[in-house]
């Protein structure tokens, strides 16, 4: 068994909606990054990447890099699987929180759950997302921005194989992936 955490954190901007868990939510400001700034996502990739000992999803997606501008985060969650997957683990389960105080987080719950376990290949009772406000305090009580924190937990699936991470056939099959941004 391995045990890996992530921590997220994106600052509110103009926009009209936020991306969660690969959920479209209706807002009244957008999140600033250079992808689609999900920080349920990011902080889950952080946590199996770590979990790996694998480094960070700044060493896998460089925000340096123009091939992953505006790009769906469920590209990153599906590459960090890909990963898990090569070196023999499978998701024993994942738990995730987000802070803010807006958006409503609750009536998203439930896709930003099919989404990830779609994406970690995983039953949908081994995701669990839920959120809370920092009543008021802080920047995410103040409304400047969303913060997500992820634990997981991975356990031997079987014995890894020799493919190297930076194998061209694992991103070619990450990328072959397509996802509606949307959904
Ligand atoms: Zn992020």
């Amino acid at each position: 068994m391995r045990i890996g955490q992530g921590i997220d954190v994106h600052a509110f901007g103009p926009g009209d909606h936020v991306v969660l868990g690969g959920v479209h939510v209706p807002h009244d400001r957008g999140l600033v990054a250079h992808s689609d700034g999900d920080v349920v996502i990011h902080a889950l990739c952080d946590a199996v990447l770590g979990a790996l000992a694998l480094g960070d999803i700044g060493i896998h997606f460089p925000p340096s890099d123009a091939r992953w501008k505006g790009v769906s985060s469920r590209h990153f969650l599906l590459h960090c699987a890909t990963l898990m997957i090569d070196r023999g683990y499978a998701l024993a389960n994942a738990d995730v929180t987000i802070v803010c105080e807006r958006p409503k987080i609750a009536p998203h719950v439930e896709a930003m759950r099919r989404n990830l376990a779609t994406d970690l290949g995983c039953g949908i009772g081994d995701v669990s997302v839920k959120a809370t406000t920092s009543e008021k305090l802080g920047f995410t009580g103040r409304g400047e921005g969303i913060a997500a924190f992820a634990v997981v937990l991975l356990q031997r699936s079987r014995a890894p194989t020799t493919v190297a991470a930076d194998d061209p056939a694992l991103r070619e099959l990450v990328t072959r992936v397509e996802l509606d941004p949307q959904s």
